[in-house]
């Protein structure tokens, strides 16, 4: 069996005696790697390693680190089969997917290539006789990532691109779920000429994560997860006087209005209620529908696209959505369709009991839509993470943006309308991170910063592009002088002119 250790200092570290987790294929559901879960020490001797590595690479200048991310820009792009092979191994998700998913981090990684324009300070020319201004953007230290299952390359990608090229080192702590292709992005780091230290990458569990809470000589935690656990890392690791950048769940809506187009609304819900099978923290996982006809039309629409789809393996090249990621995430995703059921929604079309033939015992749920769903069902309230698409009807455009607003998560959002007007309206009034308009999945390129609302971001910070510069480093402000003159003690507070 397979054994997925750390690395460390530039090269695998394995501790043979430390607790082990599994890693699945979900398509087989077949164990097909071990993976080390590394105790406080481990962690320790990462963050250590990447703080001796701090000084020296602070000092680096910018175009150097930008020269290095080139390097690093190509190497990712030469090996990107492999790196979509092992997140579809482990995740599930379609090769096409994949390389989709891997190359919206790499998109970063170009971002960073132009840090030196991100680090440039201002600068204010005689803010009072004969004295200047200025300002630098300096890092930070030992920055941490700790990372869900479902953008194994992606979301790691939008974090230590961004420290690192701000001159921070970096110890990444990615999901335990499909920890291979994590692994490879720090080796790859090294062959493109990033000095040992600066990407440390260690596989593990909640021991890990409260080690790194806890570590002193960590500065920054940038943190992507459940929202349960992303207020955990932001309260614990604030308390622990770090940063703390922690994104958490969604439900995201799309509201559609009687003059959607009928035909690209029902294929821009399909592919983002179920791509990934509807493991995306960007997924719309709910569909308002405007008026009683919208919702009929859209619904018979939906009926005969959904009834075509095809779910299966990522080996397969006619699959549209692969398996949920793991036997727990499947009985759960089964659970809330038990529960919309009970809680009396209309079930439309029902994934429990898909089966696919040759991988009975994948976790595959076929593709699951909900009418009738009420605000108090708990499949409303709660993020499912799983093919299921809920689907709402309200009188007026007001009561579907009161929905979207009411809601406690509020991470991305959409509107599908001919209407400049309501378009315009529900840019400004959603009480939203990132609209879409007439975008099912409105997810901010690498230039600009992805993060949502209320319990979908505990912090200040969204993550990558401009805020992401913000977050990982510190801003210092200095105020210079040449003038020779001496004009004694000065006892009030100054006031240049
Ligand atoms: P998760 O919260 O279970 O795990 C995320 C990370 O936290 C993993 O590295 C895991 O090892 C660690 N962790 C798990 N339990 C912990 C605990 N009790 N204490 C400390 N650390 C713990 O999330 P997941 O299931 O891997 O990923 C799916 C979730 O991530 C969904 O809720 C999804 O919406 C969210 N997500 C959000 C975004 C976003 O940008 N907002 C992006 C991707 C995924």
């Amino acid at each position: 069996m397979e054994l997925i250790s750390h690395f460390i200092d530039g090269k695998l570290y394995s501790d043979k005696n430390c607790r082990k987790g599994k890693v699945f294929n979900p398509a087989t559901g077949e164990q097909i790697a071990d993976v080390e879960l590394a105790s406080k020490d481990i962690v320790k001797m990462a963050v250590k390693n990447s703080l001796q590595a701090f000084d020296k690479w602070s000092k680096t200048t910018p175009i150097t680190r930008a020269r290095i991310f080139s390097k690093y820009k190509d190497l990712l792009v030469k090996n990107m089969n492999e790196l979509a092979e092992l997140v579809s191994k482990q995740h599930g998700k379609t090769i096409p997917d994949a390389k989709g998913s891997i190359q919206r981090g790499i998109e970063v990684v170009e971002y960073v290539t132009g840090i030196t324009s991100s680090l440039k300070g201002e600068h204010s020319s005689n803010v009072g006789t004969n004295v200047d201004s200025h300002t630098l953007r300096q890092p930070l230290g030992v920055c941490a990532g700790i990372t869900p299952f479902n953008f194994p390359a992606m979301v790691p990608m939008w974090m230590f691109p961004v420290a690192i090229a701000c001159g921070n080192t970096f110890v990444l702590k990615p999901s335990e779920k499909d920890p291979s292709c994590p692994l490879k992005l720090a080796e790859l780091a090294i062959e493109a000429g990033f000095p040992p230290g600066v990407l440390n990458c260690v596989n593990g569990d909640k021991e890990s994560v409260d080690a790194l809470l806890e570590d002193k000589d960590v500065q920054a935690i940038s943190f992507v997860g459940s929202t349960p656990i992303a207020e955990y890392v932001y309260h614990t690791g604030t308390k622990n006087n770090k940063r703390i950048q922690a994104l958490g769940g969604a439900k995201n809506h799309m509201v559609i209005m009687p003059d959607a187009d009928v035909e690209k609304t029902t294929d821009a819900i399909i592919g983002s209620a179920f791509g990934s099978a509807g493991e995306r923290c960007m997924a719309i996982s709910v569909a308002v529908c405007v008026g009683k006809e919208t919702n009929n039309k859209i619904k018979k629409s939906l009926l005969e696209k959904t009834s075509k789809l095809n779910v299966g393996p990522y080996t397969d090249e006619k699959t549209d959505f692969g398996p949920l990621s793991s036997e727990a995430h499947y009985k759960k995703v089964l659970g809330y369709i038990d529960s919309g059921e009970k809680e009396g929604a209309k079930l439309l079309t029902d994934g429990r009991n898909f089966k696919k033939q040759g991988y009975e015992n994948g976790y595959f749920v076929g593709p699951t839509i909900f009418d009738e769903v009420k605000p108090e069902m708990k499949i409303y309230k709660e993020e499912i993470f799983g093919p299921v698409l809920s689907m709402m009807t309200t009188k007026k455009y007001e009561d579907a943006l009161k929905l979207v607003n009411d809601h406690e998560l509020g991470n991305g959002a959409a509107v599908f309308t001919k209407s400049g007007n309501i378009a315009k309206h529900f840019t400004e009034n959603a009480k939203i991170g990132m609209i879409g308009v007439n975008v099912p999945i409105p997810v901010p390129v690498a230039y600009h910063s992805f993060g949502g609302w209320k319990r979908s971001l505990f912090g200040d910070h969204s993550i990558h592009g401009p805020d992401g510069v913000r977050f990982y480093t510190k801003l210092k402000t200095a105020t210079i002088t040449w003038n020779e003159d001496n004009a004694g003690p000065e006892f009030t507070i100054p006031v240049l002119s």
